[in-house]
């Protein structure tokens, strides 16, 4: 992700959400870890299907304004495979069958 004082360099750890400027080690707030939001696992898990299939590591990015769709577009355009959506399940209860 990107460091919000200096560069692209910025390290996440979702599994607890903090982030580590490799850069400036978060100079700008006395070098103590910045706290992120980050999607569910279930975005999180889609995002980094479709990124894995770009070639070059750097490409390989999301922004918290891209949804998966846009992220799809992207390898449309560059010629990279575009991994299908993965159906999304049922909201609420399921409805009883009909008996005979
Ligand atoms: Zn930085």
């Amino acid at each position: 992700m990107d460091c919000p004082d200096c560069t692209p360099a910025a390290f996440v750890w979702p599994e607890q959400p903090y982030t580590l400027c490799a850069y400036c080690f978060n100079g700008a707030v006395g070098n103590r870890w910045r706290r992120v939001a980050l999607p569910d696992a279930d975005a999180m898990d889609e995002i980094e299907e479709i990124v894995a299939f770009r070639d070059m590591p750097w490409e390989r990015n999301w922004d918290h304004t891209e949804t998966a769709d846009d992220l799809r577009a992207e390898n449309a355009q560059h010629g990279k495979y575009v991994p299908p959506k993965k159906p999304k399940p049922p909201k609420g209860p399921a409805l009883a069958g009909e008996g005979g």
